[in-house]
């Protein structure tokens, strides 16, 4: 124990928010206060943050984030341009906040994970974890769909080989070297929570109870899920692709017996029959083609977006504390 270096205690939690103005006021209330609990007992700092994202709202989130930053110095605004979705507000709050603090949390707006849990969170941290993963005890709060769905998804990611943590989300603490070394992945294809695996370092889990949302409704329609998975999926694992190739293989190879067949029973005089057979291939294999075009595109899409470059983020505003402005630019 004694080898690990003191750590900073500084915490910052952020927090992507998208048309959040249900449940701003009651998420800053109540982590204000299980914050000043934690202060309290010496886990956190008393310049820890909580730093809200604004991921281009159209409601009031933006001026509500506006007065808790003005009545408490230690909450932070981060106004996106437009929205970019949840990882990437995710992404510009922690790469924007990871440079004050020793570490940070993300979690959700809606104050499903459980905030209850936050002090086993710094605990790990300052045991020596530089990644500490909420895992979801149960999921008794989802729907029978989404619960069935979800873990179909963890199955199919973890058979195609990447390495997701099972039933964690998005609610983690990073330390900040943690933090520094998930900057160096540049891929504009966000798909965090299968990211942050790979940087490695010691890290833990912490089970808690998911809750219901607490207000507002779900910012993720079925759409939106669906092309969160494929994402997931094409941007981690080239699995499909291989298996693409595989299906080509033995497709061909069965043409061939195909072939051999066909000519013994063109010499012995059968013909004209099998029109069946004829008609049901020629629908498999287009088929077949088109899904594998498919998937070759889903990756030369994935390629082209890539090549661009283009910012992840673009921040709009940047809310903190008066007496840091000055040295922002230093
Ligand atoms: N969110 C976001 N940008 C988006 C969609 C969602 O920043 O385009 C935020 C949202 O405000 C919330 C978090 O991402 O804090 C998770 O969204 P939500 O609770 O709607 O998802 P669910 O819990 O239903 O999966
Ligand atoms: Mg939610």
């Amino acid at each position: 124990m004694n080898e690990i270096p003191v750590r900073g205690r500084r915490l910052g939690i952020v927090i992507p928010c998208y048309n959040e103005q249900e449940v701003l006021e009651e998420n800053y209330r109540r982590l204000s206060v299980r914050m000043k609990d934690m202060t309290g007992k010496g886990l956190i700092s008393q310049n820890s943050l909580i730093i809200y994202v604004d991921d281009g709202s159209k409601d009031t989130t933006w001026s509500i984030i506006e007065g808790l930053h003005a009545q408490d110095r230690n909450v932070r605004g981060i106004r996106l341009s437009r929205n970019r979705g949840h990882q990437n507000a995710l992404l510009a709050g922690l790469m924007t906040a990871k440079d004050d603090c020793d570490m940070l949390i993300s979690m959700d707006a809606d104050l499903q994970d459980d905030i209850e849990v936050l002090d086993e969170f710094v605990k790990k941290y300052l045991d020596g974890c530089d990644i500490v993963y909420g895992v979801r005890s149960a999921r008794d709060t989802d729907t029978f769909f989404k619960k069935h769905t979800a873990h179909f998804f963890y199955r199919l990611m973890n058979g195609m080989g990447a390495q997701l943590v099972y039933d964690h989300a998005d609610y983690r603490l990073m330390s900040r070297r943690a933090l520094d070394a998930l900057g160096d992945y540049e891929e504009v294809n966000l798909f965090l929570r299968g990211i942050i695996p790979l940087i490695g370092f010691k890290s833990d889990t912490v089970t808690y109870e998911r809750h219901e949302r607490f207000a507002g409704e779900s910012k993720y329609p079925l759409k939106k899920m669906v092309a969160f998975a494929v994402d997931g999926i094409t941007s981690l694992s080239v699995q499909p692709i291989r298996l693409v190739t595989f299906i080509g293989i033995f497709i061909f190879l069965a043409s061939i017996i195909m072939l051999i067949y066909d000519l013994i029973v063109h010499f012995t005089g059968g013909t004209v029959r099998g029109w069946t057979s004829l008609v049901v291939s020629i629908w498999a294999l287009g088929g077949l083609q088109l899904l594998a075009i498919g998937i070759i595109g889903e990756y030369i899409g994935k390629i082209y977006l890539e090549t661009k470059r283009r910012p992840r983020y673009i921040i709009e505003t940047y809310l903190k504390e008066e007496n840091e402005k000055e040295d922002e630019g230093s």
